[in-house]
């Protein structure tokens, strides 16, 4: 597979949470981008022994977040991941965006409590509700296509919060440090800009992690 040299001088390899739900299409995207990917299925597989991650990024993809909890349930997997997200740039989309924050609602449900944002689950109705939207964001370039499948809404976001999309004017897409959370699938659309921005999050904690001087340089992402 052809892999495009980062910031770093070397590929990167993104894990992909491989439980349950739509990991497939974030797969092909990342590949589509030059990018190394490797399906999640269990801790080990995440977190090598001594503690180190194997990947240099996570995502969580799309789905049901109730069953992919009870598989996170199994063998500590729940605990290892809560670890992992904690420092290491992770993606979360839809369902994965609701594992992500730190207060679940409409029904209050545990999660990785990383992100500090609160998520009311199914908020735009049922599966007939999902929606097509092409919206203005704050990324570069044309309009963004958003595809919402029993969207969670995200009704609160803490002070360190950037909001880079919004529907309605609820955030739809939000990042905070080493995390980015989408209430869409953008692995559903051929647009690729929300997944290199996960990437460019990836290259610029990388960089700080080898030589934190040189993350303050002009490459790094906005704030
Ligand atoms: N409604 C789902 C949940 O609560 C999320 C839907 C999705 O990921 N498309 O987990």
């Amino acid at each position: 597979m052809q892999q495009k040299p980062t910031q770093l001088d070397r590929p990167l390899t993104v894990g992909i949470l491989a439980l349950q739900g739509a990991y497939e299409a974030h797969a092909k995207t990342l590949q589509s981008l030059g990018v190394t990917t490797k399906l999640i299925r269990t801790p080990g597989e995440l977190t090598a022994l001594d503690g180190k991650p194997t990947v240099d990024g996570l995502i969580i993809p799309g789905g049901e977040s109730t069953t992919m909890l009870k598989f996170l349930e199994r063998n500590q997997f729940l605990d290892v991941l809560t670890t992992f997200v904690q420092h290491t740039p992770t993606f979360g989309t839809c369902a994965g965006a609701i594992l992500l924050a730190k207060d679940v609602q409409q029904p209050a449900q545990t999660s990785l409590a990383a992100m500090d944002i609160t998520v009311e689950r199914n908020a735009y109705g049922r599966q007939i509700d999902s929606a097509i939207l092409t919206a203005p964001t704050k990324l570069e370039g044309a309009p963004l296509e958003m595809v919402f499948i029993r969207a969670p809404r995200i009704t609160r976001t803490g002070p360190h919060v950037e909001t880079l999309a919004t529907r309605d004017g609820f955030p739809v897409l939000v990042r905070e440090g080493h995390l980015l959370a989408a209430t869409f699938h953008p692995e559903l659309s051929s647009d690729t800009r929300v997944h290199q921005l996960f990437l460019n999050l990836i290259s610029q904690n990388l960089i700080r992690k080898n030589a934190p001087a040189l993350a303050e340089t002009p490459q790094a992402q906005p704030h």
